[in-house]
């Protein structure tokens, strides 16, 4: 049983988990940078430790510092959250031998999927579309690197095996650019991710972002949750999310049926995405995260279920409490990611909320830590909150967002909040004509004329 959850992230994440912990009766410590005692989760958790100053290398990943916290305060399990230590396979095997209950699949898992060429290979093994010829290691090899790019055929993309969050990806248009793009991307894998490794693969440029959720309990048993909408991106980073996909019903069952079959036969723990891209009717598989994801109250929103609570029900051993055909969609769901940045560059906007109002009414979430005197920190990602809508359709998801985003008062520091009005605006997106270029090549291009 797990009795007491080190929260080992912080901002809006580790609040929700502390909601969730509340709701069980399971008592929470939260562990805080010297620039966040004043997180909503650190004031309202039954504990907390400072496990270090503000730079997260010096303390949300600080992997002895988190499992020291567990230690002196006598918790059993310890909750990573989605970024920092949550898909570190050493940190959850640390926390592992430790003796703690690490909330995610176990450590071999995470390893296997947080290399992305390896999680490629088990993916073609059970079936899973991938992109064509795509798990060729680049080298330093100049005249094979060319050979393998005319082999996949341009236009293609150059990523890091260790990638995330956008980061370390360039597209290549032609032969001209692939020196110079392989140089960088390595540069910035080592940088970001410490490792080198790279790889390339078809670019596809009119592809939709879905993915699909499943629930495992590494007991034989693993069950659909749906699939997600994350098309509307900035540099390959979402920014609006929805349940269902626009993909038809008719077309998840089969990739949907794939995905339950490699988490059984691969005695998956816990919650895992299998990201895709789709064009011309096909999907096509880039990446499994082996954690909660940040767009996870869409799916929460058309299922009814708490995918936190039910990852503390799988990490305490429990087997899954519902099958496929108990679990039934309804409606539809949207997420607009709000975030502390400068409208016309998308750079961070730190500094103290002077004046706060949360937006509500019917179908309407608001996932945040912030409130009025919150000063939001320099150091970590801009994301200061989620707001969430839920509708019997589509239609009505937007018209309750529109009217949400409009109540939504944030002073003082800039936020993203007119650009996420504007793309709700967008008769493209209305009818769902999007693609993951939509943002930059269409949208964006617009409102910098304007401005
Ligand atoms: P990360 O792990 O950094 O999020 P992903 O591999 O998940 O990287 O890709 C992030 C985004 O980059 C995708 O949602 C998509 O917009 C774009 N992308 C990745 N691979 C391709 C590809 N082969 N073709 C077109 N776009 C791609």
């Amino acid at each position: 049983m797990i009795k007491k959850i080190v929260i080992a992230n912080r901002g809006e994440i580790a609040l929700r988990i502390l909601r969730t912990c509340k709701e069980m009766n399971i008592k929470t410590v939260s562990v805080y940078s010297t620039i966040d005692r004043e997180l909503k989760h650190v004031l309202l958790s039954d504990e907390s430790i400072c496990i270090g100053p503000p730079r997260a290398e010096n303390s949300y990943l600080n992997i002895p510092a988190i499992i020291s916290a567990a230690e002196v305060t006598r918790s059993n399990a310890i909750h990573p959250g989605y970024g920092f230590l949550s898909e570190n396979s050493n940190f959850s095997e640390q926390v592992e031998k430790s003796g703690f209950i690490f909330i995610g699949p176990n450590s071999k898992t995470i390893k296997m999927m947080g290399n992305k060429i390896s999680a490629i290979k088990i993916m073609k093994k059970f079936g899973i579309p991938c992109l064509p010829n795509n798990i060729s290691k680049i080298n330093k090899n100049e005249k094979e690197n060319l050979k393998i790019a005319e082999k996949i055929g341009y236009s293609l993309i150059i990523k890091s095996a260790h990638g995330g969050g956008g980061k370390a990806i360039k597209i290549v248009h032609s032969k001209k650019d692939l020196k110079k793009y392989i140089k960088i991307v390595k540069e910035e894998s080592k940088r970001f991710f410490n490792n080198r490794t790279i790889y390339i693969e078809k670019y596809l440029d009119s592809a939709k972002h879905i993915e699909i959720q499943i629930i495992s309990d590494g007991k034989g048993n693993a069950v659909f949750l749906g699939d997600r909408e994350c098309t509307i991106q900035r540099n390959h980073q979402k920014i609006l999310e929805e349940a269902p996909s626009s993909i038809e019903e008719s077309e998840k069952v089969e990739i949907a049926e794939l995905c339950k079959t490699v988490c059984v036969e691969i005695g998956y723990k816990g919650l895992g995405t299998f990201e895709f891209l789709y064009q011309d009717k096909k999907f096509f598989f880039i990446e499994m995260n082996t954690r909660i994801q940040v767009e996870h109250p869409v799916t929460e929103m058309i299922t009814g279920i708490d995918l936190v609570k039910e990852q503390i029900k799988i990490a305490s051993g429990k087997k899954l409490s519902f099958k496929q055909n108990s679990i039934r969609f309804f409606g539809h769901s949207i997420e607009c990611r709000i975030n502390a940045e400068k409208p016309n560059n998308f750079q961070p906007s730190p500094g103290k909320i002077t004046r706060f109002h949360a937006p509500g009414g019917l179908g309407i979430r608001w996932d945040s830590h912030i409130y009025t005197n919150y000063s939001v920190p320099i150091f970590y990602d801009s994301l200061i909150g989620k707001l969430i809508s839920f509708g019997e359709n589509r239609k009505v998801a937007i018209a309750r967002m529109q009217n949400a985003l409009s109540e939504l008062v944030i002073e003082n520091i800039e936020t993203n909040i007119n650009l996420q009005m504007k793309i709700l605006r967008n008769k493209n997106f209305k009818n769902g004509r999007i693609s993951t270029n939509f943002l930059n090549s269409e949208f964006l291009e617009k409102i910098n004329k304007i401005t």
